[in-house]
């Protein structure tokens, strides 16, 4: 079982979600995501896009390429800047 991927939920992604064409199609208008609450929690958590569930990413898309620990290095890396451009 692999570590899950810490998350601190500061919902840095989700208010930025112009900045990819994978998720540019979520943005309500003012950058962030039609779905993400005022508490940074997401409304369609369940049944949210998959590109917003980063195992499945992972297993479809990066576990031939690299383990899950340099995986979540690079995701972490992503996490900082996007939490410094806020
Ligand atoms: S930017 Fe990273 S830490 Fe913040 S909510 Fe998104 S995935 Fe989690
Ligand atoms: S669907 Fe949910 S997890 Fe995906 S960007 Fe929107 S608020 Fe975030």
């Amino acid at each position: 079982m692999q570590t899950p991927f810490p998350c601190t939920q500061c919902g840095c992604c989700c208010k930025q979600v112009f900045r990819s064409e994978l998720t540019a199609y979520l943005d309500r208008g003012d950058g962030s995501c039609k779905y993400l609450s005022s508490d940074n929690t997401c409304s369609i958590y369940e049944d949210r896009p998959d590109i917003c569930r980063v195992d499945l990413q992972y297993k479809v898309f990066f576990s031939t390429k690299m383990d899950w620990e340099d995986f979540v290095a690079l995701n972490i890396k992503a996490c900082n800047f996007l939490q410094n451009q806020i």
